[in-house]
């Protein structure tokens, strides 16, 4: 594909040298000339007005989709446990596909799990597919991803949403590479473009610094992994709809993996996504005896002890109880942020929060944007205080 100047057209008005995200356009004796960076993203050809910039390329023509329909959710579960994520995807599955007016679907894979497809009903899923069979009974990406290629091809969703939990993140971008289609992944919030009726999934970009919203015109299913917490549930407690099993054609030898032992981490805390109060502490901290304060306030509250990057990177909280981006999505009742600057990549965790209290010693501190209450103070002459009062209080 080649892209030019008809030099002749070109009045030299500098639009596209401005247009060019690439600092590939410059005006050469008057006229547009395009150097060696250009990429024929083409924005320079948008904005030429006098016709003057061409390509040989032909435009991308969009596949006919009409007979891809429904919004559909991977029902992510372990050992017969539903997984929280799928039932908040289900709510946003429904919101989806009643802009598109299509129907929403649950894909419930696994050994002897049909009794969780009353509550995917429950929660939003107007059908359930059903896949059960002894090689799916532990997660196995080659055969979940054989499977989910199997109803795909067979039944053709519009959109599939997966949980971004470590099984989803697994598994969505095999599934999208055996369907040929795209992926976003850790979604923030999905749409449906008004005109288009194509989703928009927006999700933090350059480093959290920008949200970019993401389209696919040219492959189906509209594929985007979304974090746990980040979706509210919808229940449908009347709702009735039906189960399809579908037979699988897989077969033990066309997996390449064998599962010899499961080996579960010990737990040592309660699930941070679901807690309803949260004391999380960053840099101001200090150190982990620092974090011990706030272990005796969140033990007042009946609270879980979550933290920034910072505190996690310095060893002061395990990676699991990182909240933010690159962490964990939480919305708690109450999230009670201690000696946290609120940098965006932290608040994008957080900021949904009920209610959120700030403590920080320094009144400017971003975090106080998003707190429905502040306290400017030091966080180890407020953090006690505030322990023993509540401390006093329940005795
Ligand atoms: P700082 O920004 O250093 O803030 C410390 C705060 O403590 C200050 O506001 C200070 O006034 C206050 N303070 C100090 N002493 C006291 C005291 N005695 N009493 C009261 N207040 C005090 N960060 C995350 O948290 N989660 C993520 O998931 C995440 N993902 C990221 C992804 C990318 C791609 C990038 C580039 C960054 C990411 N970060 C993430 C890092 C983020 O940009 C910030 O660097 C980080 O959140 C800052 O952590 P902090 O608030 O603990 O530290």
């Amino acid at each position: 594909m080649a892209i030019w100047v008809e030099v002749d057209l070109c009045d030299g008005c500098r639009r596209c040298t401005r247009a060019c995200p690439y600092d590939a356009m410059e005006i050469r004796e008057g006229k547009a000339y395009i150097g060696e960076r250009c990429t024929s993203c083409g924005a320079c050809m948008e904005v030429c007005r006098s016709k003057a910039i061409v390509t040989d390329a032909q435009p991308r023509i969009i596949p006919d989709f009409s007979n891809y329909t429904g919004a559909w959710v991977f029902a992510e579960q372990r050992r017969g446990q539903l997984q929280r994520v799928s039932v908040e995807l289900l709510g946003k599955a429904q919101e989806l596909a009643k802009v598109l007016n299509h129907k929403v679907s649950a894909v419930l894979i696994g050994h002897e799990v049909s009794d969780l497809a009353k509550t995917l009903i429950q929660f939003g899923a107007d059908t359930v597919y059903l896949v059960e069979h002894e090689t799916l009974k532990e997660y196995r990406t080659e055969a979940y991803a054989h499977v989910f290629k199997e109803l795909v091809t067979e039944h053709k969703p519009n959109i599939l949403l997966m949980g971004a939990t470590h099984i989803g993140r697994d598994l969505a971008p095999r599934v999208s590479r055996c369907v040929g289609s795209g992926l976003t992944a850790d979604c923030t919030e999905l749409s449906i473009h008004p005109e288009e009726g194509i989703l928009l999934q927006t999700r933090p970009a350059f480093g959290g610094n920008v949200m970019a919203t993401i389209a696919n015109r040219f492959s189906r299913p509209q594929m985007a992994t979304v974090r746990p917490g980040v979706m509210e549930v919808i229940p449908t407690p009347e709702k009735e709809g039906s189960v399809i099993t579908h037979v699988t054609q897989l077969t033990e030898e066309q997996i390449g993996t064998r599962i010899l032992e499961i080996v579960k981490e010990p737990k040592t805390h309660g699930n941070l996504t679901e807690a309803k109060i949260i004391v999380a502490g960053g840099r101001g901290v200090n150190d982990a005896a620092g974090f011990e304060l706030l272990g005796s306030l969140a033990a007042a509250l009946g609270a879980e002890l979550a933290g920034t990057r910072v505190a996690f990177e310095e060893g002061w909280i395990p990676a699991s109880r990182q909240v933010g981006q690159t962490g964990v999505t939480v919305r708690p009742d109450l999230y009670i942020a201690c000696g946290i600057s609120g940098a965006i990549q932290h608040r994008a965790g957080m900021m949904d929060s009920k209610f959120i209290v700030a403590i920080n010693k320094d009144p400017y501190a971003p975090i106080f944007k998003v707190a429905d209450w502040g306290i400017v103070g030091d966080l180890f002459d407020v953090v006690p205080e505030l322990t023993k009062q509540l401390q006093a209080a329940c005795q």
